[in-house]
């Protein structure tokens, strides 16, 4: 059976918006995006052009077509300043995947099966290749909360779980804590271990047991990945269940 059975042919359309890793670096992560644009020619243009620099290794259509644009061996540049697990040095250890969608700015809208199903195969077939655990595949608004939403909450990370691509909470029942409800502007114990916990899955919120806003945009990145139902950057018991949930699966 061949190993990338899943795998539409790879069409290359190679951007110069890349350089060597540093020496020692080796992949770890994998980074899934939505492109943003209103199109995908347009997303095309951006990601080779060289005054953007900026770039990706894969472009997915709509259709399912996979464009290579940066060889993996390459350091392309498509996660900016981000943090994962106490990494800043994100584009150094990882593939980047731009997903052509629309996104939030340009009409947001569920991604086809088509390019579901490719995305689903290419990933495999990174993973297949690179040692990188489950919970190091995120997306851009986990590792830049601050800053990125993609691929969003339309993204189906649930299945793509369950392809054995990412890590997704096996319960999501509540034990427990009926009324625990922590948001921006609380202080105390329980804001310190909730951030503590999304410290040690990966998320770079420090532990000062202070709700401020960037402790706001790390749960609502959590959400849009684990938790898509609801997006209001409140730890409820279910978003505190599920992170705990993670953690013990990671
Ligand atoms: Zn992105």
């Amino acid at each position: 059976m061949p190993r990338d059975r899943h795998l539409a042919p790879v069409i290359e359309h190679p951007s110069p918006n890349h350089d060597a890793r540093p020496a020692g670096a080796a992949v770890d992560m994998l980074v899934l995006h939505y492109t943003g644009m209103t199109g995908a020619a347009a997303a095309l243009a951006r990601l080779r052009d060289p005054a953007t620099k900026v770039g990706a290794h894969y472009l997915v259509d709509e259709d399912g077509a996979i464009l290579r644009l940066v060889a993996e061996e390459r350091r392309a540049w498509h996660a900016g300043v981000a943090c994962w697990r106490g990494r800043d040095d994100v584009n150094a250890v990882s593939i980047g995947v731009e997903i052509v969608n629309p996104g939030h700015e340009f009409g947001y809208r569920p991604f086809p099966e088509a390019q579901i199903a490719a995305v689903e195969g290419l990933c495999r077939d990174i993973l297949a290749r690179h040692p990188i655990p489950a919970r190091s595949v995120v997306g851009h608004a986990d590792v830049a909360p601050a800053r990125k939403a993609d691929p969003g909450e339309l993204f189906p990370w649930k299945r793509l779980a369950r392809a054995g691509i990412g890590l997704w909470p096996d319960s999501t029942a509540v034990r427990g804590e009926m009324g625990l409800s922590l948001r921006a502007g609380d202080h105390g114990a329980p804001v310190a271990e909730i951030q503590r916990a999304l410290a040690e899955f990966g998320y770079a919120v420090p532990t000062t047991g202070v709700f401020d806003a960037a402790t706001t945009a790390v749960v609502i990145a959590f959400q849009r990945h684990f938790r898509p139902a609801r997006i209001d950057g409140v730890v409820d018991p279910e978003t505190a269940h599920i992170v705990f949930r993670l953690l013990a699966l990671a």
